[in-house]
């Protein structure tokens, strides 16, 4: 990166007023779970895109992050992040590791930083995967851990985990996946390829319930490794 993040620290449309503006809008747009509305309050957005789009950063608004990929909007990050602490309600479960794929610009894995212990994020785009880890040095996030790889099977050596959440949209629930899961926890995707929808599968014991929810749009899961 050519500028250092430091150096941008927040000032206008890029200032904590501004966040504190965006979580008024999801509160709006129906996001109750109170961590999740505080993490979004406090992980700074404009840094996880190139500086020329930072005013736009606190939009309600997906933005692109290069490789051809985009970086999903507050709202969507905020539902997924509620939908995985079950905190639907205002309150949800405190977790301890996550898994995410689709690490991106690392945006939605540091609000998912905030929620839990630790967060390992799969991204299947090595060069995406090396800018990521030097932008989340810079920004001292440091319960996230980047790995190059296919998300498809997840990361069985890591598991089992609190909450899985998939950033990238799939036909059908990647199968390998579902044993990852601990009890009682949570697997959060884009479910579908033109028309998709947000799914959330819950593990108790060896039952799996799906529940199929709004509408989204998010970049295909794509096999094998960039
Ligand atoms: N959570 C990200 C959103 C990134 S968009 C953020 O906050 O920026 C989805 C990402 O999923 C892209 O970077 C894409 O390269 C990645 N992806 C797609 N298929 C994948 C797979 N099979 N394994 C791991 N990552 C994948």
């Amino acid at each position: 990166m050519a500028e250092t993040l430091n150096s941008r620290a927040g000032i206008g449309m890029t200032s904590a007023r501004t966040r504190g503006r965006m979580v008024e809008r999801l509160r709006e747009l129906g996001i109750k779970d109170e961590m999740v509305l505080s993490a979004m309050g406090e992980v700074p957005r404009h840094l996880f895109v190139d500086q020329a789009l930072e005013s736009r950063a606190y939009e309600d608004t997906a933005l692109p992050i290069g490789f051809g990929q985009t970086i999903s909007n507050p709202h969507i990050v905020a539902r997924m992040a509620e939908l995985a602490r079950h905190g639907e309600t205002g309150q949800g479960r405190p977790l301890g590791r996550v898994l995410e794929i689709g690490l991106g610009c690392g945006y939605q894995a540091t609000v998912l930083a905030k929620l839990a212990r630790e967060v390992v994020s799969m991204e299947r785009i090595a060069a995406l995967v090396g800018k990521t880890r030097v932008r989340l040095r810079e920004l001292r996030v440091n319960n996230v851990k980047p790995k190059h790889g296919d998300g498809m099977n997840g990361a069985k050596d890591f598991a089992p985990f609190d909450a899985i959440v998939i950033a990238a949209a799939f036909g059908e629930v990647p199968q390998a996946l579902l044993p990852q899961l601990a009890d009682g926890a949570r697997l959060v995707m884009p479910l579908g390829n033109q028309t998709q929808t947000l799914c959330v599968v819950e593990r108790q014991g060896d039952t799996y319930t799906e529940r199929l929810l709004e509408g989204v749009k998010f970049v295909p899961l794509l096999p094998g490794v960039a």
